[in-house]
């Protein structure tokens, strides 16, 4: 079966259910078609509005997302990984909750662990042979899996 929309010479919109094309233009020539609301036997075939089912396993897109219908513009749709969204969930919460000593982490650090700063969470960049030495001594380092960002270069 085949379904096309339908419309009569008075604006009448309708489906039709047909065998095939090939049926549609065979009944319509033999003046079989009619408007189901007014009876006018001229039916013509209507253009459908192109529609794309899109199958995705993440969000869905959200319909002000959709481009008006007949601008002719290619409906762009983003794919987000739920893995970089939790990266950038990540990001976004270690910057909001730290706080930004970048190159003296290693010293802030160590200031923190022998409470001669108050206590708190930083974030900033260590050499690596700071940060051995900051394990050394008993300091813990979590490792991010990104580089240090500012929240000026967020958005
Ligand atoms: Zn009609």
């Amino acid at each position: 079966m085949i379904v096309f929309n339908l419309g009569c010479d008075a604006e009448h919109r309708f489906e039709g259910w047909f065998n095939s094309a090939d049926d549609f233009d065979a009944q319509s020539s033999r003046g079989l078609l009619s408007c189901p609301v007014c009876g006018s036997g001229k039916v013509q075939k209507l253009l459908s509005a192109p529609r794309l089912n899109l199958l995705s396993s993440g969000a869905p897109v959200p319909e002000s997302d959709a481009t008006p219908a007949g601008s002719g513009a290619t409906r762009q749709v983003a794919v987000i990984d739920p893995r970089q969204r939790a990266l950038a969930e990540l990001i976004s919460r270690v910057i909001a909750e730290t706080e930004d000593v970048g190159t003296g982490f290693a010293e802030e650090a160590r200031r923190i662990h022998y409470r001669e700063a108050p206590e708190r969470a930083i974030r900033g960049v260590a050499s690596e042979s700071e940060a051995v030495a900051l394990a050394e001594e008993g300091i813990e380092v979590a490792r991010l899996p990104f580089g240090v960002i500012d929240k000026s270069q967020l958005n």
